[in-house]
């Protein structure tokens, strides 16, 4: 049997050093300093609804998620608070628009954090004095997340329109009620739905204070769309080590969002990768179907929380040097597949073997690094033609 040479991941490099932020505890997870970026997302049940809301907060932890928020619109809202934070298994944030009293009620219930909106919660301002002491009492940080669509009127009328100085201006303002009280438990978004807007008021927030930043485009679109945006957007910020928490907003079911986050930290080298499929996107000089190939050898090691690299490759132009750079790869041509590990070839097979030969060796390099303890990190799979 040929030797698989495994050894640990090396370092990844990243483009940049993190911004020194200051760090707060949402719960368990610590957000900013040198804490790990953290990847967020919203339930969209009602919150009331106790069981199908912890039902979709189960499957965001399954998914990977490490903190949630949960709307609270209504006093129904508010009373389910104590039983979510109790039973859920990452933090819980009680998002707060327009009524101060649901902030009280949210910090009282044990949330891990309380997300107001300065924009829209009436007559916040004065009551900025007792949400500071109730949330220090508790120990409970405040995110003041401020939104292109619901900026504060007063600036709105001062810019005219959300522009990048009137977000942070919004948000600098607010943290500086908190801090009139002594209170810097604080992390902050400016959000607004045009990465370059966003990205230039992350930008200056980030000059301009040391409270660490919760990433957000806001209402980024469907899917598609807002995947794209986002990542533009996270990418620019977190390249330039500007972001402490993130959270991917698409019109589609939140466990995407988990997914689209960590990928995006993932390509950055912020998060150490797991599966990675290297795959061609094919041109006329294909021996092989490698979309079909790629997405089945995706399908069959879906899950799969090892470091591990398959490149699958659509001919012999790169497909042997894919293959050989990957911890397991694919080379196709001729109606064969030379399959590498580690860089030697260990066998060919007919082509409709090479899935399951990529699966059954994934599986096996999958065990050794297991048992070697490697953690999840940087997985390579090689398909090549
Ligand atoms: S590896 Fe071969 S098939 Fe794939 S894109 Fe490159 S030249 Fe085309």
């Amino acid at each position: 049997m040929t030797a698989i040479s495994l050894g640990m991941p090396s370092v990844p490099t990243k483009l940049a050093e993190r911004r020194k932020s200051r760090q707060i505890q949402v719960g368990s997870v610590a957000v900013g300093g040198d804490a790990p970026v953290s990847v967020q997302s919203m339930t969209t049940t009602r919150t009331s609804d106790i069981g199908a809301t912890l039902q979709q907060i189960a499957e965001l932890t399954a998914s990977g998620c490490q903190i949630v928020r949960v709307a609270c619109p209504t006093q129904d809202d508010a009373d389910a608070l104590a039983t979510i934070a109790r039973k859920s298994q990452i933090p819980v944030i009680a998002d707060i628009h327009f009524q101060p009293k649901y902030v009280f009620a949210a910090i009282d219930a044990g949330c891990a954090a309380v997300r107001v909106n300065p924009g829209n919660i009436k007559q916040f301002d004065d009551k900025v004095k007792e949400i500071a002491q109730a949330a220090k009492d508790a120990g409970t940080p405040i995110r003041i997340g401020v939104n292109a669509g619901s900026l504060d009127a007063r600036l709105l009328k001062k810019y005219g329109k959300a522009t990048p100085e009137a977000l942070v201006e919004s948000a600098l303002w607010e943290a500086s009620l908190f801090e009139e009280h002594g209170f810097r438990d604080i992390k902050i978004s400016v959000k607004h739905n045009d990465p370059v807007v966003m990205v230039n008021a992350y930008r200056q927030l980030a000059a301009q204070s040391d409270y660490p930043l919760h990433l957000g485009v806001t209402e980024a679109g469907p899917a598609f769309q807002g995947t794209i945006k986002s990542a533009v957007a996270f990418g620019a910020l977190l390249a330039e080590g500007i972001g402490d928490t993130i959270r991917v907003s698409l019109s589609a079911p939140p466990a995407e969002e988990i997914k689209v986050g960590i990928q995006i930290l993932e390509a950055l080298n912020l998060r150490q990768r797991r599966l990675e499929i290297v795959s061609c996107p094919s041109c006329g000089r294909a021996q092989v179907d490698v979309y079909k190939l790629a997405e089945e050898v995706t399908a069959g090691l879906e899950g799969m929380e090892v470091p591990l690299r398959v490149a699958v490759m659509g001919c012999v132009v790169n497909g042997p040097g894919e293959a050989r750079e990957a911890d397991l790869g694919v080379a196709s041509g001729n109606g064969k597949g030379q399959i590498f590990v580690k860089g030697e070839v260990i066998k060919t097979v007919p082509e409709s073997k090479i899935v399951e030969t990529l699966i059954d060796e994934a599986m096996k390099i999958a065990e050794q690094m297991e048992r070697d303890g490697v953690a999840s990190g940087e997985p390579q799979i090689s398909v090549a033609g």
